[in-house]
């Protein structure tokens, strides 16, 4: 039906040429400076201004300027302009930590122990069912998932990353993407000689794309040896990449870690020289307070996935001591099978209220808190934040646009308390990367919805039976 309705569009837009091409897509010329002009435009810089009536000009792929809308329009009188009015206009947000074709597997098997359910029901599922295909059907659902809740970068770690790099590129997303390396047969690499070799092919194909970068992803220090962890960290310097890896995520790790070399997660990795600002570490749950000072000190990159460590019962991370140390904190969802879903706002939702919780103290990582999490904090911890996260001239133009006019946001009276715990993914109307508007009216442009959805019908069937819980 949407496709059809979406070969309609495209033919009355043929006939009617210029009125129905979308605002800042390719047709309508690279080079010309568009606004996004009448909402209150949260730039996210380090200010924190907010601009009522405010406009942001666009030119190609980047941010030419931000300011109140009379300004703009002044400025660039021959400007098209969009209008923005009664809508809130940021950063894209940035999905710090997934495994994107897990969409696949989401609700395959709940509430049940994390070895459990890695052990009996995950693992097995990857080891007959993850291929390229799978991959490639996966991340074309997790896409869709994510552009349509707001998200313009995402940062992965899976297997057959390849295919997941070309399936981002083709759709327009910005991702960071890492092959998982792991010390066994994974579904793609059977030993880390491949996977190894895999990766560093990887790097270099894709190395220094405009939207996809590549980096090494070691899956976690009890699944990767000493040797094996030190010899990803070597390649994503030569190649100056990000790295990104599974650390502190569970009690059960720093036990382990305790008994067989008598350090800590982050104490460990240090040890070995691995931690450093292009490392980007998942959850990060149980850190100790020397820990904390550590990661700041070396600069490393936090994801926090609270919904996943929450559904895992894997812990709390320590967020308001890592953000009170200067620790680099963004927000993940982590992979579809423990959350369910790409969903970010509830994310920052979840984010603003769990430390609240486990330190009786409401004051804790306020509503701006949270929003900055989810975009500068992402970028920063990306170290990726002098091109994306704020709204601000010369950075690359990634940005969204929200309705906060549903029932369940009025009246609204402050745009960050609205975003934190009110807004839902699907209040996001516009979402603009790399100075291409991706979603347009709610709905995801440039992807065949319903040959996506009826592939993943056909791998619910497939997988189905092997449903837990
Ligand atoms: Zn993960």
């Amino acid at each position: 039906m949407r496709t059809t309705l979406r070969f309609l569009c495209a033919l009355l837009c043929a006939s009617l040429l210029v009125s129905c091409q979308p605002a800042g897509s390719k047709a309508a010329g690279a080079d010309e400076t568009w606004l996004l002009a009448g909402g209150t435009v949260l730039t996210m810089d380090a200010a924190g201004t907010v601009i009522e009536d405010g406009a942001v000009a666009l030119r190609g792929a980047r941010i030419e300027a931000v300011g109140p809308s009379a300004e703009l329009r002044e400025r660039y009188p021959a400007a098209r302009e969009v209008s923005a009015e009664g809508r809130i206009v940021l950063p894209g947000l940035i999905n710090l930590h997934t495994h994107a074709p897990m969409t696949l597997f989401r609700g395959l098997a709940d509430d049940l122990p994390l070895m459990q359910w890695l052990e009996e029901v995950i693992f097995p599922a990857e080891a007959d069912l993850v291929d390229e295909e799978f991959v490639r059907w996966g991340t074309r659902l997790a896409c869709l998932e994510m552009l349509r809740g707001g998200v313009t970068t995402f940062v992965d770690m899976y297997y057959f990353e390849d295919a997941i790099a070309e399936e981002a590129e083709r759709c327009g997303i910005r991702a960071v993407v890492g092959e998982t390396l792991i010390d066994f047969p994974a579904p793609d690499n059977k030993s880390w000689d491949e996977a190894i070799a895999y990766t560093e092919r990887f790097v270099e194909r894709w190395r220094g794309h405009e939207r996809i970068t590549p980096a090494v992803a070691p899956h976690a220090p009890y699944t990767v040896s000493a040797e094996h962890l030190q010899a990803a960290h070597a390649l994503a310097a030569t190649h100056d990449v990000p790295l990104l890896i599974h650390l502190a995520e569970d009690r059960s790790e720093i036990d382990q870690l305790l008994e067989r070399t008598g350090m800590r997660s982050v104490e460990y990795a240090d040890e070995l020289g691995i931690l450093d600002s292009r490392v980007v570490a998942a959850h990060m749950v149980w850190p100790s307070d020397g820990e904390i000072a550590l990661l700041a000190e070396r600069g490393v990159g936090v994801a926090h996935c609270p919904e996943s460590n929450m559904k895992v019962a894997a812990g709390v991370a320590p967020v308001p001591k890592m953000l009170a140390a200067g620790v680099a904190v963004g927000l993940g969802t982590d992979g579809p099978a423990s959350n369910n879903d790409l969903d970010l706002w509830s994310e920052i939702d979840t984010a603003a209220k769990i430390h609240k919780m486990v330190d009786f103290d409401p004051t804790l990582v306020s509503a701006r808190e949270a929003v900055r999490m989810a975009t500068i904090g992402g970028a920063r911890a990306l170290d990726l934040e002098h091109e994306i996260g704020s709204l601000e001239p010369g950075k690359l133009a990634d940005l969204i646009v929200v309705d906060p006019s549903g029932y369940h946001q009025r009246p609204l009276y402050d745009p960050f308390s609205a975003l934190t715990y009110s807004t839902r993914a699907s209040d996001v109307v516009m979402v603009v990367v790399h100075g291409r508007v991706l979603v347009e009216g709610g709905e995801v442009l440039n992807e065949d919805v319903d040959a996506v959805l009826e592939r993943v019908e056909e791998y619910r069937r497939l997988i189905a039976p092997r449903r837990r819980g």
